[in-house]
């Protein structure tokens, strides 16, 4: 077993003993180009790039990094803007579709209530008296919890394996993360109750332990940020110590503000397994200070070695 020989040794993972090793490797660094040709799949490793052995917390997003529940949430989400934003003169619908698009993928990651106070910006610009944003949230929720029903029926039900939801090779990941002995941690932009519910849906909870944390209503009380600032602070670390997975702006900025090495998954939701990059994805990630993109999971040893600098 390749995947598990890596890691034979949990005291070895990610352990203080490689530091001589890492200082070397800062000394001499192996060419980006070397490090790319190990992948099988689609990676990007930033010419920066520099290997950390000092990893402990390891931060994951949920939606388009771990679970595709709810893929397609932006077709729910940018019709409904574009449905009830008012029209202004020199408008035209692919430029008003290109704002709104934009500001959702800019706040994704955030709590869902923050794509909607944009919203309500937006109509205000526009001569429009918005209601209050948590009812642009509930209307939503409505239709995203009508498109994704039948998903959650079906793994409810058993008609559906957990393996369709779950971003292509997340589970190999997840285990040898687990098997290093490392603090993992789920952080949601969405609902915390949709959160656990899914995580259970897919099996993932486990990894996690009570360390899943999603939106609130007191939606100030929550943010990734506060998450990421709460586990450095609870365990005396720094951020030397933080890993991020995430396919949204908000967490790989915040785990790059810290210090932390942030891996981007430029997942392409709607087409599981396919090793293509989410162009968008792709690019606002790494304008946010992404060290590596990947595509997809299948790498997962792989990347786990460059990490750590083997
Ligand atoms: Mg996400």
């Amino acid at each position: 077993m390749i995947v598990y020989g890596v890691f034979a040794s949990p005291s070895k993972c990610f352990d203080v003993d490689l530091l001589s090793q890492f200082k070397n490797m800062q000394q001499n660094p192996k060419h980006i180009d070397d490090l790319v040709s190990r992948f099988t799949g689609r990676v990007e490793i930033v010419p920066d790039f520099k290997p950390r052995s000092t990893i402990k917390h390891v931060v994951f997003d949920f939606d388009g990094t771990i679970s595709l529940i709810r893929e397609g949430w932006p077709d729910v989400m940018l019709p409904m803007f574009e449905e009830l934003l008012p029209f202004l003169e020199g408008d035209s619908p692919e430029s008003v579709r290109a704002m709104l698009f934009d500001d959702i993928m800019t706040l994704n990651g955030k709590q869902t209530i923050y794509q909607m106070i944009r919203f309500c910006e937006r109509l205000k610009e526009r001569g429009g008296i918005p209601e209050d944003p948590i009812y642009y949230k509930r209307e939503y929720l409505r239709r995203l919890e009508s498109r994704i029903n039948d998903r959650l029926e079906g793994l409810r039900s058993g008609m559906e394996l957990p393996d369709k939801f779950l971003l292509h090779g997340v589970l190999s990941l997840l285990n040898q993360l687990e098997l290093c002995g490392l603090n993992l941690y789920l952080a949601s932009g969405t609902d915390e109750q949709y959160v656990k519910r899914e995580a259970d849906l897919l099996g993932v909870s486990k990894y996690f332990g009570d360390h899943i944390y999603g939106a609130l209503d007191d939606y100030k009380s929550f943010s990734k940020k506060k998450i990421i600032g709460r586990i450095l602070k609870d365990n005396a670390v720094s951020g030397d110590s933080l890993l991020v997975f995430g396919d949204g702006y908000v967490e790989i900025e915040n785990g790059k503000d810290v210090g932390g090495l942030a891996v981007a998954v430029a997942s392409d939701e709607a087409n599981n397994g396919s090793g293509n990059f989410d162009e968008w994805k792709r690019q606002r990630l790494l304008g946010v200070g992404a060290d590596i993109v990947i595509a997809d999971y299948r790498d997962a040893s792989v990347l786990l070695e460059i990490i750590e600098g083997k």
